[in-house]
């Protein structure tokens, strides 16, 4: 049963993670950044996603040590999860960009250090160094972003330790099923990037009137959907009453019928790069 914003899914490796969190792509360095952070932890969120490509690092870091300060919660109650970009993958590379990355952070440890595309030819050599920072004792779990099934084999053929996450796009038009199992068959937690399209499904006509029936908005129904599959979300928002609105979704349950409702609005349909074919 999912009760609160405090609830976690368990890692392999015994780490525990909130289903919920906020993420912050696409927002820039300044106030704007800061307060978003801020605010997401005063109203109870404990996870927070960015990664060194957001270039925003440093105001992340800035939101989190208000965030604590206001609420009086301690470092160890927050998950943090940054990336490692495509230009610093390799071995030194890697460790380096954790480096750079804790630094901007302005923290000691993260909790999760994901890849965050699979580049041919080089995501195994970035994986060593993660295994390295890991049995270092300096990230708390690892895992990857954006890899398809047969990035994960080729992975866990040679992998000592298996990534415990693994964060792609899923939204209602890209439910990725095969992709799911396969994770769960292996021990790979699901994360799901852009779990609201961007925005671009919340005028959908049949979310709408499930929103309807539960009273509830859109936005909240795809969150509360991907909480009932068993998917860490990181809905990204600057506004306020918009992170509050995201979060409450504590007080109701999707049915049986109406999580398969939202599944089949599935089209396979993306809104960022397809993991098989981008160029940067
Ligand atoms: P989302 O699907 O979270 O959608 C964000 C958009 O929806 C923003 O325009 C936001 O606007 C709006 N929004 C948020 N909540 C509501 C609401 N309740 N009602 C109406 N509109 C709302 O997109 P993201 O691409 O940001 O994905 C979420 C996070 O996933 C990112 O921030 C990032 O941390 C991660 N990510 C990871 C990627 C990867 O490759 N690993 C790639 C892309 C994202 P506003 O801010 O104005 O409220």
């Amino acid at each position: 049963m999912i009760k609160n914003i405090f609830d976690t899914v368990t890692l392999a490796n015994g780490v525990k993670m909130p289903r919920l969190g906020i993420g912050v792509f696409q927002v820039e360095e300044g106030s704007e950044l800061v307060n978003a952070v801020k605010n997401a932890i005063k109203h109870d969120y404990r996870s927070v996603d960015t990664a060194a490509i957001y270039a925003n690092e440093e105001g992340v870091g800035e939101g989190i040590r208000q965030g604590l300060k206001e609420t009086g919660i301690q470092r160890e109650e927050l998950f943090v999860t940054s990336k490692v970009w495509n230009s610093d993958l390799g071995y030194e590379e890697t460790i380096a960009a954790y480096e750079t990355s804790l630094k901007k952070l302005g923290l000691d440890y993260l909790d999760l250090y994901l890849i965050h595309w699979p580049v041919e030819g080089k995501y195994i050599d970035a994986w060593r160094a993660l295994e390295t920072l890991y049995k270092e004792g300096k990230v708390k779990a690892i895992g990857v972003s954006n890899f398809q099934i047969h990035h994960l084999e080729d992975l866990l053929k040679v992998a000592e330790i298996k990534p415990m996450v693994n964060q792609v796009e899923h939204h209602p038009c890209l439910t990725q099923e095969e992709l799911y199992a396969f994770c769960k068959e292996n021990g790979i937690q699901l994360e799901a990037w852009s779990p609201l399209m961007q925005g671009q499904i919340l005028d959908h006509p049949l979310l709408k009137e499930i929103a309807e029936r539960y009273q509830k908005s859109v936005a909240q129904i795809i969150i509360r959907w991907d909480l009932q599959k068993g998917i860490i979300t990181i809905p990204k928002s600057t506004k306020e009453h918009r992170i509050i609105e995201n979060s409450s979704i504590f007080d109701f349950e999707l049915s049986g019928e109406d999580m398969k409702l939202i599944s089949g609005l599935n089209e396979n349909k993306r809104v960022g790069p397809d993991p098989d074919n981008f160029d940067f």
